[in-house]
């Protein structure tokens, strides 16, 4: 270790030769938001300097490309993207994500904390950076049949694990509110990490006072008033854009040069297919810059400011002892990303991983889905009255709303085309409606 370190020292002052050099790189300075033309000087995964460098096992010729730090999911869960972690990882390494840090309550649903040690034990062959949020609610709520429940001495386990930085999205706000002694527990146990929030709508003095509890961020704000308020009272905001909840276009332009420091950049959920069509974190680096944000701020909302938050030990940056998780991009606007390094080696180029990595599931992980027998029948709404309450979706968002709906009469008529899949039209005596029903296969 300490003559690793001295070799580190002894490359960072060109008196002894890297393990590689990308040279001719113009590159993204996170800290003062400049992009400067040099040569990054790599020394067992580490970068040793970036300047006038030339000596090395290996030289890499960037010929004028731009270098970045590898890109940071802030907040994210991987099981939404319906991916083993191994899939996921050739899913997001090649678009730049080189770090994410994730809130394992999917997995935990169903199968608990070995669950969760399964993702863990696979993410360490993988070629990216795992940091563990301990679920602070699982099960979501106490309507759910989950397979498992995380009661404060588990969180206070999971806290204990290598890779845990701090609690999870704190989603029960009402128990925060309501003073419940387990979800305070939870709060005090991660006493000096850090810990996420999850408050939508929540504003005035009952913000006031989930903040007051400790809870330090919020992805969840759909509206930029609402944001605002969270801003001002001193949360990390951060800007999500998944699959089914969408905040970019109406969060961005609260990000100034006065407030920038104090966004990320998160996805939340993203599926599979958006994974591949749309990218992950880089979707949404991409997505700020076309709505006019400066590229290099877009990097450090996807970047320095996500590891300065959750206080990731030498990740974010391109500059001497960071790790040199690094992403090359050959047109900066677009992020077109050519090539990533993950500790030095070359894990991706041209949108394609350089990796495989696959460990199948112990048998308590598998076979988890119990459902009863179902036919056309359980469709059929329990309508007992001439209106039923129904939960209506809101186009781009998570959040829902109540709705008095029309009872259907008579209530389903057409199942197109098989069974679960395709759209089941139901035609009520006053409404037509599209019900989707995805695949299951
Ligand atoms: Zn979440």
């Amino acid at each position: 270790m300490l003559s690793k370190l001295a070799l580190l020292i002894s490359v960072a002052k060109g008196e002894l030769p890297a393990d590689l050099i990308l040279a001719n790189a113009k590159v993204v300075n996170v800290f003062t938001g400049e992009i400067e033309s040099g040569n990054v000087a790599i020394y067992e995964g580490r970068i040793a300097g970036v300047g006038d460098y030339h000596q090395a096992q290996q030289v890499l010729d960037l010929t004028g490309k731009y270098i970045a730090p590898g890109l940071i999911n802030g907040h994210t869960h991987l099981e939404s993207s319906m991916l083993d972690i191994s899939q996921y990882a050739q899913a997001v390494v090649p678009r730049g994500t080189l770090a994410l840090v994730t809130d394992l309550h999917e997995i935990a649903n169903v199968c608990g904390l070995e669950g969760m040690r399964y993702v863990l034990n696979c993410a360490r062959r993988l070629p990216l950076e795992l940091f563990l949020m301990a679920p602070s609610c699982v099960p979501a709520t106490p309507l759910e049949t989950s397979g498992a429940t995380l009661e404060p001495e588990a969180i206070r386990q999971v806290l204990r694990w290598k890779g845990c930085i701090g609690l999870g999205e704190v989603m029960n706000f009402p128990g925060v509110l309501g003073g419940d002694n387990s979800v305070l527990s939870k709060i005090i146990l991660a006493t000096g990490k850090v810990v996420d929030g999850h408050a939508p709508g929540v504003r005035g003095k009952d913000l006031s006072a989930y903040i007051a509890a400790g809870i330090l961020s919020d992805h969840e704000s759909v509206s930029l008033e609402e944001a605002r308020d969270k801003l001002r009272q001193g949360m990390m905001v951060m800007i999500r854009e998944g699959s089914s909840e969408k905040n970019l276009d109406a969060l961005l332009p609260l990000v100034t040069n006065k407030t920038y420091k104090r966004f990320l950049f998160v996805v939340d959920d993203r599926s599979c297919g958006d994974l591949l069509s749309d990218g992950d974190i880089d979707a949404v680096v991409r997505k700020a810059i076309r709505r006019g944000l400066d590229p290099v701020r877009a990097i450090q909302l996807a970047t320095i400011n996500s590891a300065e938050y959750f206080r990731l030990d030498r990740l974010g940056a391109v500059a001497p002892g960071y790790l040199s998780n690094l992403i090359v991009i050959g047109d900066l606007p677009s992020l077109e990303i050519d090539m990533v390094f993950y500790r030095g080696r070359l894990v991706a180029r041209e949108g394609k991983p350089l990796f495989f990595s696959y460990q199948p599931a112990s048998r308590g992980l598998t076979n988890t889905v119990n459902i009863k027998p179902f036919n056309i029948e359980a469709l059929k709404p329990l309508a007992s009255g001439e209106t039923e309450p129904v939960i209506e979706i809101v186009p781009g968002q998570i959040i829902t709303r109540k709705r008095l709906q029309m009872s259907i009469q008579p209530p389903v008529t057409h199942l197109l085309p098989g069974p679960f899949s395709g759209s089941v039209v139901a035609r009520g005596s006053s409404k037509t409606w599209t019900m989707n029903i995805r695949e299951i296969t």
